[in-house]
Parts: structure tokens; C-alpha cells; sequence
């Protein structure tokens, strides 16, 4: 299994995953153009997408959607109440639309959706189960116990780490914008993130730390809380990585 994290955080998300030989991209909330550049860097080929599965509607998931779309024919999955929100959707080709509820097959490969706690019109995380399991669960409030159990046997797994919930009291952010992150709608600080793997009966083998805010996190005050939390319940067999706005952080199992 592969998994690269192709950009994340507020201007933009997208993951790669190859498992069982499926390749998937799970958002597109960047420009085609760079998912292209980003794949070409992993030796991978866009035109060889067996889909792209989006979570929620907002910008910073879907805004690469319609060339993806357009010009290399990627088949969309997602929510029925997601596309339907797109502010692309009129533009997305009739032929690459496939709502899903809960799950799909991809041969050997089951892509299931479940849902998160976030300010969006169906917004969802995904497994990938195949010989291998990833999740990718990112903008969430918080973590309750059915959306623990998705967590549960993941061998990697992209979480977000928002925000520091100190930086972001004492920050520049309007009162509105940080009720709203830290609201149940909202987006995940790095020590509930930390607490909800700590939790885990099966725990990742490699936790990426993903969607960051530029204004309320820093990436190494993200890894020392989730190392802290780690150390405290003594917890040492989880590698940390931190993922990035500007370049892919890839990891092998
Ligand atoms: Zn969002
Ligand atoms: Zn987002």
C-alpha cells in the first residue's frame, strides 16, 4: 500500500491511495494541474485514477473536481447530498457522478463512507479495505465512539490535527470563526486527535497528521502534542508524519 498526501490544509486537499492495485484519490481541493504534477512525482500517472472520492463540499476539497473531471474522466463517488451542494456540480460531466451511501467495490478493493461531525450538507470520512486498510478522516468537531470504531485497524491513517486549541483562543480569529472551528461542526485540535488514536484498541502504524491550519497550528507544536499525549499512556509503536500544504509526504507499507 501507498498513501501520499498530496497538499492538505485549508487551501487545499487531496490523498493518493494505491492498494491491491486501485488507485484512488480521496478530494481533489487542488488544481488537476498540480495533482498531476504531485502524482508525476510518485511515478504515478493521473489518467490512471480509478476514482476520486470526496468527503465534503467545501473549496478546499473539490476545487481541482471539474478539470479532473473533464480532461481525464476520473469518476467521481461521494454523497448524493455532497454533489448536489458542489458549487461545481452543473459543471461536472453526467457520466462521472456516482452518489454512494455507504460503500463501494472496486474489485478486490471496498471503499466505505461514514460519517463526520462537520459543518457541511453530508460530509463524510473513508476506509480502504483491501489486504490492507487506510483511513482518511479529516474537518470533524469531534471524535465519538462509532466514528472511533472507524478508526479501529487502520494501518495508516491521515487525521486531522487542526489547530492548537490555545493558539486559536488567543489568536487573531473573529469570536465567530472560532466557535465555529472549535464548535462540534467544526475541526479537530491536535489533542483530541491524539486522544481519539491513544483510544484505539488497534492502533495505525503510520499516523499522518494532516489539514493544519496556517494561523492556529504549527507543525512541530502538532507533532509534540500528539507525542506528548503518546508518551503520557505510553504509547510508542505509532510513526508520526506531518503532511503539508505545499508538498506530498508519502509513506509505504
Ligand atoms: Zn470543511
Ligand atoms: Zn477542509
Amino acid at each position: 500500500m501507498q498513501v501520499a498526501v498530496l497538499a492538505s490544509g485549508s487551501k487545499g486537499n487531496a490523498t493518493f491511495i494505491e492498494l491491491d492495485g486501485k488507485k484512488l484519490l480521496i478530494d481533489a481541493g487542488i488544481s488537476a494541474r498540480r495533482i498531476r504534477q504531485e502524482l508525476e512525482g510518485i511515478g504515478q500517472r493521473v489518467e490512471e485514477l480509478d476514482g476520486v472520492f470526496i468527503t465534503h463540499e467545501h473549496g478546499d476539497h473539490i476545487s481541482g473536481l471539474v478539470t479532473l473531471t473533464k480532461k481525464y474522466g476520473v469518476q467521481v463517488y461521494s454523497r448524493p447530498e455532497t454533489f448536489r451542494a458542489m458549487s461545481c456540480y452543473r459543471e461536472l460531466p453526467i457520466e462521472c457522478i456516482n452518489p454512494i451511501i455507504d460503500r463501494v467495490r472496486l474489485d478486490r478493493v471496498t471503499v466505505r463512507a461514514f460519517d463526520i461531525p462537520h459543518d457541511a450538507a453530508n460530509p463524510v470520512g473513508y476506509v480502504v479495505q483491501g489486504s490492507s486498510r487506510c483511513v482518511v478522516a479529516t474537518d470533524m468537531g469531534f471524535v465519538d465512539s462509532s466514528l472511533q470504531e472507524m478508526l479501529e485497524g487502520a494501518r495508516v491513517m491521515v487525521l486531522e490535527t487542526n489547530h492548537d486549541v490555545e493558539m486559536l483562543k488567543n489568536g487573531s480569529y473573529p469570536y465567530s470563526l472560532k466557535k465555529r472551528i472549535l464548535g462540534a461542526r467544526g475541526h479537530l485540535s491536535n489533542r483530541d486527535a491524539a486522544l481519539a488514536v491513544a483510544g484505539l484498541r488497534q492502533r495505525p502504524r503510520k499516523l499522518l497528521l494532516a489539514h493544519l491550519s496556517e494561523s492556529n497550528n504549527r507543525p512541530e507544536l502538532a507533532r509534540e502534542t500528539v507525542q506528548a499525549v503518546f508518551s503520557q499512556q505510553g504509547i510508542n509503536d505509532v510513526e508520526l508524519y506531518l503532511t503539508d500544504q505545499n508538498q506530498c509526504t508519502c509513506v509505504q507499507l
